[in-house]
């Protein structure tokens, strides 16, 4: 038995599994969170590499200017000699220092001057230099007493303070000293261009990438080589500029950072597919929350189903195209009286069907999962568990899927045991009176012929002994001999006038004709008799030609022409072991002709039986009446056929009812 449990939806939508829902877009915060972070490191990585590099190179620059400052002050000190030597100055020396000071060298004037502090001499000349830059101005500029004492007290080359000077140009000067031996002779003096010497020595690979800048004590900007203005000031770099020292300091900044492409498409990227994912969980979960309510839905009709059909009290079932059960429904189990699980994926032959049947039922299968059933259905008949009887009416038809395939078939099944059995009472009950009527029909005529013929026999009896009476006497006159003679044949006219009259009454019950199929009334016959062929354990074979031509005839006495040959053929295998009662009925045709033919293997007619057996009340039987064989002559008569019967082949005989096509 099924007992259909409908779950209801374990989860509404949105209600007590909200953190599943949740967790995918809980996950991808932590994902994109995730990316962001490392994004975010990946970039102040960069920012801190830049940041080394940046001091590297301001390092390398600082580095590279204190050693050209060096290298000049090397070089000046080299011209000590030549300038302030005992022998004055030398021709060399005046090219040595023009090759000092020409273009593209920082150093751009070099003045010397002797121990006691005054100038012996400078290249180029200083009264060549514009007013107010005169050589005194000159002078004057520089705090050069200071300085000049410093170098000769120290014997080191000692640097200016940076200072502005014409053409926009900013300066500081250089003082090396010169020692004759140990003795003090004077100081060289290296005015050196700050301009040209950032322009000569930052290489052009380092003005590319940064903005190189030498600020004064105040901070203010000096001198300065760019080339874009635009700057990444959060990330500049200063050193102080020692030498020449003095509170400058030397700046870089490097150029805004180019787009980095790659970050920001990467960047880019990450926000689409971050984008792209949110998206596609969000289209997700609605195309999950649609799904949802189909699916609820769905539960609801499939339970409104259910209850449906487990309300009916027809049996449904569903088997695929090889016979195997697929479905069953609680009233299909109940009348049956086979579980779901007992049904459910059995292949024939099913458990319900009925052993004694079971080549008919499996041709029925057959058939059906051949070509299903036609609108009136097939009567089967079946066995429920508990060993019952079970009939049922069939109706089967295609089950196809949503792709329009047939898949098996789907059978309803209606239980018409009772209305069978009501039936067959009916039929048993109908037959039994149809028998005892027709006794007391014949009991009515036999009496009738009794009571007419009683008269005439009798007297026919009395004159006959009246007549014996003379003639024992001797007294016998022919003339009343002839009169009493005369008489009895008159009574014996009477008796055959009273016979004529009821057979004339019998004759005057015309069949009423109607289109008969005989092999109907084969069917029915058969079904009528079979409880009885049980009992007698005969089996019947029914060999039916179809279709077969209808002929014009009465059912009633076909049926009972059927009926009567049936029955004088089980009563003729009454003595023959039961495992040979085999009784075929079928019906065939000729061009002109319908019949009925029923087949026993009993018995048989002996020759000297065979001439009486359609006489009236012939019978070899303790029980029989004699009667059977007569009428049903007197109805194939009657709608114009024939009666006969010959030998079977397999034993015993043949009946034969035939019948016109046509009536005449
Ligand atoms: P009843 O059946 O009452 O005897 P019937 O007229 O039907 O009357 O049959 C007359 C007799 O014919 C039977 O008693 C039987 O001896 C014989 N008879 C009829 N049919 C067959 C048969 N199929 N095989 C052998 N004998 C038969």
């Amino acid at each position: 038995m099924t007992t259909p449990t409908i779950a209801a939806p374990t989860t509404a939508v949105g209600h007590p599994a909200a953190w599943r829902w949740r967790l995918p877009y809980l996950l991808l915060a932590l994902f994109i969170g995730a990316i962001l972070s490392l994004v975010w490191l990946v970039r102040s990585n960069d920012l801190e590499e830049q940041r080394a590099t940046l001091i590297n190179d301001v390092l390398w620059i600082e580095q590279n200017l204190r050693f050209q400052l060096d290298k000049n002050a090397d070089l000046l000190a080299e011209l000590g000699p030549d300038l302030l030597g005992e022998d004055g100055m030398s021709y060399n020396a005046a090219a040595r220092a023009t090759r000092m000071i020409q273009p593209g060298n920082p150093v751009r004037q070099v003045i010397w001057m002797v121990p006691d502090g005054s100038i012996g001499g400078a290249m180029p000349r200083l009264e060549v230099m514009p007013p107010p830059w005169g050589e005194a101005a000159a002078i004057a500029e520089l705090p050069s007493g200071a300085l000049f004492r410093l170098a000769a007290a120290s014997g080191r080359a000692v640097f200016g303070p940076v200072y502005r000077a014409i053409g926009n140009d900013v300066r500081f000067a250089v003082f090396v000293p010169y020692y004759r031996g140990s003795e003090f002779a004077g100081v060289v003096i290296g005015i050196h261009s700050l301009r040209d010497l950032i322009i000569r020595e930052v290489p052009w690979w380092f003005s590319e990438r940064y903005e190189l800048s030498i600020l004064d004590a105040a901070g203010d900007e000096i001198v300065s080589k760019s080339k874009v203005d635009a700057l990444a000031t959060e990330m500049e770099y200063q050193i102080p500029l020692d030498p020449p020292g003095r509170g400058a300091s030397l700046r870089v900044r490097p150029y805004r950072a180019q787009v980095r492409w790659v970050a920001v498409l990467l960047g880019g990227a990450i926000a689409l597919l971050g984008a792209g994912v949110v998206w596609s969980v969000w289209q997700l979960r609605r195309h999950m929350v649609r799904r949802q309510e189909a699916e609820l839905a769905l539960r609801e009709e499939y339970a409104f189903r259910r209850a449906m059909e487990d309300s009916l009290l027809t049996g449904l079932r569903a088997r695929d195209m090889e016979g195997r059960m697929i479905y069953v429904n609680p009233a299909f189990c109940r009348m049956v009286g086979f579980g779901e699980d007992e049904l459910i994926g059995h292949a024939p032959p099913m458990p319900y069907w009925d052993p004694d049947e079971l080549a008919r039922t499996q041709a029925l299968h057959e058939y059906v999962l051949a070509r299903g059933t036609t609108g009136d259905g097939i009567e089967i008949q079946l066995k429920r568990r508990n060993g019952e009887r079970l009939d049922a009416l069939i109706f089967e038809a295609p089950l196809i899927d949503a792709q329009g395939r047939q898949t098996g078939w789907m059978g309803s099944v209606l239980d018409i045991t009772d209305q069978k059995r009501a039936q067959r009472l009916a039929r048993q009950q109908e037959e039994r009176l149809q028998a005892t009527s027709r006794l007391i029909t014949m009991g009515e005529m036999a009496s009738t012929l009794a009571h007419e013929l009683n008269q005439p026999l009798t007297a026919i009896a009395s004159y006959a002994t009246g007549c014996l009476n003379r003639l024992d006497q001797g007294a016998m006159d022919p003339d009343e001999m002839r009169a009493v003679l005369g008489k009895l044949g008159k009574q014996a006219q009477r008796a055959g006038q009273i016979i004529r009259r009821v057979h004339d009454f019998v004759r005057r019950s015309e069949p009423k004709r109607e289109r008969l199929d005989l092999n109907a009334i084969v069917r029915e016959s058969v079904g009528l008799v079979e409880p009885d062929a049980r009992k007698r354990a005969v089996d019947i074979e029914v060999a039916l030609t179809d279709p077969l031509p209808f002929t014009q005839a009465d059912p009633v006495m076909v049926e009972q022409v059927a009926i009567n040959l049936i029955r004088n053929g089980m009563d003729a295998m009454k003595a023959i072991p039961a495992s040979r009662r085999r009784l075929r009925v079928g019906t065939g045709c000729t061009a002109h002709e319908v019949a009925i033919r029923v087949a026993d293997q009993g018995s048989g007619i002996p020759p000297e039986l065979a001439r009486r057996l359609f006489e009236p009340f012939f019978t070899t039987k303790s029980e029989g009446m004699g009667m059977g064989l007569n009428i049903c002559r007197s109805i194939a008569e009657l709608h114009h056929g024939r009666l006969v019967f010959e030998d079977n082949p397999d034993g015993g005989t043949i009946f034969t009812l035939w019948l016109p096509l046509s009536p005449k």
